[in-house]
């Protein structure tokens, strides 16, 4: 018997649903929209889960705050079209601003026994030099809930949710924004998609700003490809969830 054989890193396609977890609007999207376009087109069903507002990341000033969010929104639909996502929820905390750990972590509980994800892609919260407290605390909540999800003695945000739950297994995690990944997706086949999908989010980035996150995105998908025997790749730490405590 091999630790292997007891924790099993999971295999991303055998998932039927997986749940999205993600800072701000466009963070999915950025960080592995040409892995999760493919896991759609192979029949797996994508839920996504916004934390905050991502307010304070829109570019025209003038936008109240209610056009602001209609903007985002219309972006992340946009997007959601070309990956395959088959629902979008939102958290609505503030975006860079002060909300309790706590809250977040109820709220994640609520969506995983809500819809019972076979797995769950979320920020590495422990990349180092992250200095974005939301993807830190997004990270972290989500690595947490996927732990604690069958624990029903800790509640969620939802009493109707945690009364009516039936525990599930969850496979794993996925964590994105990795620099010590153990999987490299090879996403060759749906880079112009991944490209297409994150220029959705017009209302958070300029003309400028887009080029640049374009071509940041060119460089980085064939850096980590390197080594592999395709062009473009997306980096994940995928997690059983019994490694996600003590380093076992
Ligand atoms: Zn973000």
């Amino acid at each position: 018997m091999t630790i292997d054989s007891i924790l099993p890193i999971p295999e991303l396609f055998s998932a039927k649903r997986i749940l999205c977890i993600q800072p701000h609007y466009d963070d999915n999207d950025i960080a592995a929209a040409g892995i999760l376009t493919q896991l759609a087109r192979n029949g797996t069903e994508l839920f996504y889960l916004t934390a905050t507002n991502d307010l304070m990341g829109v570019i025209d000033t003038s936008l109240s705050e209610e056009q602001a969010t209609q903007a985002l929104k219309q972006d992340q639909y946009a997007a959601a079209k070309i990956v395959g996502v088959k629902e979008q929820y939102w958290c609505d905390y503030p975006d860079a601003g002060e909300y309790n750990y706590f809250d977040l972590r109820r709220d994640f509980l609520k969506y995983i026994r809500m819809l019972k994800p076979d797995l769950v892609f979320a920020p590495d919260a422990w990349l180092a030099y992250e200095a974005h407290r939301d993807h830190i605390q997004t990270g972290r909540a989500a690595a947490e809930a996927v732990m604690f999800a069958g624990l029903t003695r800790i509640a969620s945000s939802d009493p109707d949710v945690d009364s009516t739950y039936e525990p599930h297994s969850i496979l794993g995690v996925a964590l994105y924004y990795t620099r010590e990944p153990n999987y490299i997706a090879d996403i060759t086949s749906t880079w112009e998609e991944k490209i297409a999908a994150v220029r959705c989010y017009k209302t958070q980035f300029d003309p400028d700003g887009m080029e640049q996150l374009a071509f940041a995105l060119d460089m980085k998908s064939q850096q980590v490809a390197q080594g592999q025997i395709f062009p473009r790749g997306e980096p994940l730490k995928v997690l059983h969830p019994s490694a996600l405590h003590c380093g076992i």
